[in-house]
């Protein structure tokens, strides 16, 4: 697999697009303002030990200074620790104490007045791997649950843990390549010693180490994948992952970089639009049929419809070539949208066996090509395929989207002649109930118009019935479902 990357940067907003073969295959977004200081290490110094509260005030150089709790404090590192009562966190005073230099990482992001949180117990985490610095073996994640595969994940990274570090195997390493481990790890144990580096040289001002932003993560775990090229359209950014890479992964620095066109970066290969598209429901074949693709709390559901049968003779012919145009599809829709967990699809009718199988072939081809680990069942008796993809990342819509304010997920809004007859028995309600002179009507333009002129009639049936007079009004800022009756 070999591919390029696009990345546009700008100061709010960094998105990645991964293109193959010419077309959009992945996104990644991040955005600046949900990036905190977590994970972030620093070399504090102790300013205050606060005996009362078992805890110390750190400065770290963020204005406001960081809180270190008795409890954590990782008392192996601590060598003056003379306390032999296990069960009890030891007393702060013997842990640390003022004008103290200590290694420090972030767990909570300073919040009004509180500052931020902070540990001894640093981790540094890459997509697989988890280095442990006051560790010295390889633990596997208990979700990984197959002892064949704990043991290959064992016997992958042991080799790379040493005296003063060792690794925890995440939950997304199962099914992962040895390269792929490794790459982890080295390039963990490369930024470990730029950690004891930066740490021996006194380094307060910055952190001794940043958790990787999305630029600099994608790079990281795009090591061991080759990539042709990778562009970039901010300077700045271009020139920090040069940096970045021939310091801790060289294979990626010849082929990044600048892209200074006139053209926005993401209408290369259609990569905008392409984005647009996969936040549809709605996705059109080459062959006329279409996918529509619902995401639900539970799974996602793919329905597969042929176009017109215009001038085909076959028409079993034709419902196969549109399943099987449709595998591909459905393949790169959930990766570019980053659908995981159930999902079930509903090919078009088949009753060849032989058809069948062929587009369950083509279908596991598909996802094959996609590095997520999948799993895909035969027809069940309902003709259903369902397949399942490992979650990973948020979804594209759930970054990108919010639930709507209209239909709150519903997909559908009542109708305006719907809305104007709840109105009429909304007027009905509030005249037995209290006693007014005339009634306010206050609705979105397309039921207030409606109201005035399709259902003038009732409108006018209703003021003789209850004797009074009703005004329509036209409120801009309602949706269409909104409306209120106000009595005068
Ligand atoms: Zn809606």
């Amino acid at each position: 697999m070999s591919g390029e990357l696009l990345i546009n940067v700008t100061p709010s907003e960094t998105r990645v697009a991964l293109i193959e073969n010419g077309s959009l295959q992945e996104v990644h977004v991040e955005r600046e303002a949900r990036r905190g200081l977590v994970g972030n290490i620093y070399l504090g110094k102790i300013i205050r030990v606060l005996p009362g509260m078992q805890a110390a005030f750190v400065d770290i150089n963020l204005g406001k200074a960081a809180f270190l709790h008795a409890s954590d404090i990782n008392s192996k590192l601590i060598v003056k620790e003379e306390s032999s009562n296990h069960d009890q966190v030891p007393d702060i005073r013997n842990l640390v104490h003022e004008g103290q230099y200590i290694v420090v990482q972030v767990v909570k992001d300073p919040l009004g007045t509180k500052g931020a949180r902070l540990t001894t117990d640093i981790t540094v985490a890459a997509r697989f791997l988890v280095l442990m610095p006051n560790a010295s073996h390889a633990g596997i994640s208990q979700r990984i649950e197959d002892p064949k595969e704990r043991n290959r994940l064992k016997s992958i990274v042991t080799p790379y843990c040493g005296e003063d570090h060792g690794f925890i195997v995440r939950t997304a390493a199962e099914g992962a390549g040895t390269e792929e481990l490794q790459h982890d790890a080295e390039f963990l144990r490369r930024v470990w010693t730029k950690v004891i580096e930066r740490k021996q040289r006194k380094q307060t001002k910055d952190p001794i180490y940043q958790d990787l932003s999305l630029a600099f993560r994608i790079l990281r775990d795009f090591v061991g994948v080759s990539l042709e090229r990778i562009r970039i359209d901010s300077k700045l950014t271009y020139e920090q992952l040069v940096e970045f890479t021939t310091e801790f992964v060289p294979s990626l620095a010849p082929v990044i970089e600048y892209y200074p066109g006139e053209r926005p970066i993401f209408d290369l290969f259609d990569v905008e639009s392409e984005i647009q598209r996969s936040l549809h429901r709605k996705i059109e074949l080459k062959s006329g049929g279409s996918l529509i693709i619902d995401q639900t709390e539970a799974m996602t559901t793919i329905d597969i419809n042929t176009g017109a049968f215009v001038g085909h003779r076959n028409l079993e012919e034709t419902i196969f070539n549109t399943n099987i145009e449709a595998t591909q599809a459905i393949a790169r829709q959930l990766r570019l949208r980053n659908l995981g967990g159930i999902i079930i699809v509903d090919f078009i009718d088949m009753n060849d066996k032989d058809h069948q199988r062929r587009v369950l072939h083509s279908l596991d081809i598909a996802m094959a090509r996609d590095n997520v680990k999948y799993s895909i069942s035969g027809f069940s008796a309902l003709g259903l395929v369902e397949m399942t993809r490992k979650r990973t990342r948020e979804s594209l819509e759930h970054i990108l989207c919010g639930e709507c304010e209209v239909c709150h997920g519903r997909g559908y809004v009542k109708t305006v002649e719907t809305v104007c007859f709840e109105i009429l028995r909304e007027i009905v309600r509030v005249n037995r109930a209290y006693d007014a002179d005339k009634f306010i009507v206050y609705a979105s333009s397309s039921v207030s118009e409606s109201l005035i002129n399709d259902e003038y009639h009732n409108l006018a049936e209703l003021e003789v019935f209850i004797g009074k007079q009703i005004k329509i009004q036209t409120e801009n800022m309602y949706n269409q479902e909104q409306f209120d009756v106000v009595m005068m």
